[in-house]
């Protein structure tokens, strides 16, 4: 019985290697699809911007947009970035497309800010290799140029972890970024590996509270502390501070009430074409709902 067991322990072994690796081999199979596909998506002209709202919930209009980015592949619908930035990143595409992605951007607000009396800024998403492979400081100063977007109007969302190594490099185009005049703000604040020493080191200007915390306002205790404890430190520091995934009236209402002004989150307003946003904003920023 020893041995019929053993034998078929192995059998079992080897068809759940097999399995395995026919896995491994389609999704290695899908990647290089949505690779390849994905160095023609700038060329196709896939590529396209969404928008959505910053709300500032004091004076109840909306003051800015955080871009995001979607790509509309073809015979595949709208993929998410999830599903193909990894890719972009590890291939190297992250810096052709992050530069579609600036310039889009300022286009963008140069075209909404046209003959506004109060400018709406607009936000960028910048992953850790666009520090790396490439002049980041050039190429914005370029992409301001070219587009004639005032950079008051520009702010760079990065992460924590960019700033976990303290590298000299990052810090020096971090504050090539500052004296340019555009602002620097911590996306996904509180899910990363740094210290928070780096809050006083760097120039930044904004903390966003990620979606994770705000999700468990106002009923989880746990994260609604750490949501007051993040308002606090902001107020401590003079930074800004802004609440992501905001998706219920309670949780706008205890936010606001402990400090915290500007939002963003489905509650305001979902990720839409440029079309859209400019309805939504309408003549003076002013939500119009
Ligand atoms: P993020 O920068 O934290 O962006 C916020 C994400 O939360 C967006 O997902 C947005 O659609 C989603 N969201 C907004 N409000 C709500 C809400 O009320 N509830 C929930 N559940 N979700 C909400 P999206 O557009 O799929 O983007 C995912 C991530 O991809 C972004 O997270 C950002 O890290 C990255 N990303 C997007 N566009 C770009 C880009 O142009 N460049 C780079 N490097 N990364 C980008
Ligand atoms: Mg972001
Ligand atoms: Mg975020
Ligand atoms: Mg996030």
């Amino acid at each position: 019985y020893a041995d019929a067991a053993m034998y078929h322990a192995k059998r079992q072994g080897r068809n759940n290697f097999q399995f395995y690796s026919a896995d491994l081999t389609a999704r290695a199979a899908e990647r290089m699809r949505i690779e390849s596909a994905l160095r023609h998506a700038l060329g196709r002209n896939e590529l396209e911007l969404h928008f959505q709202p910053q709300f500032d919930m004091v004076s109840k209009t909306i003051v800015g947009a955080e871009a995001l980015l979607r790509w509309n592949r073809q015979d595949h619908g709208i993929a998410l970035p999830c599903k193909f930035m990894p890719i972009a990143e590890e291939t190297g595409l992250i810096v052709g497309i992050g530069e579609w992605v600036l310039a889009a951007a300022c286009e963008a607000a140069v075209a909404w800010n046209d003959r506004r009396e109060r400018p709406l800024s607009v936000a960028v998403n910048l992953s850790p290799r666009q520090f790396i492979l490439n002049d980041l400081a050039g190429t914005v100063r370029r992409i301001l140029e070219e587009t004639g977007c005032r950079p008051e109007w520009l702010e760079l969302e990065i992460t924590e972890n960019l700033l976990f190594e303290d590298s000299s490099e990052v810090r020096t185009i971090l504050e090539d970024l500052d004296r340019m005049g555009l602002s620097i703000a911590i996306d996904d604040f509180g899910t990363g590996y740094s210290a928070l020493s780096y809050l006083h080191r760097f120039p930044v200007k904004r903390i966003k509270i990620d979606r994770s915390f705000v999700h468990g306002v106002p009923t989880d205790r746990r994260r609604l502390e750490l949501v007051k404890a993040m308002i606090s430190i902001a107020q401590a520091l003079r930074l800004e501070v802004l609440a992501e995934g905001v998706e219920t009236p309670q949780q706008a209402v205890y936010l606001q009430a402990h400090g915290c002004r500007l939002a963003q989150g489905y509650l305001f307003g979902v990720p839409q074409p440029l079309r859209g946003f400019e309805a939504l904003i309408g003549g003076d920023g002013r939500a119009v709902s």
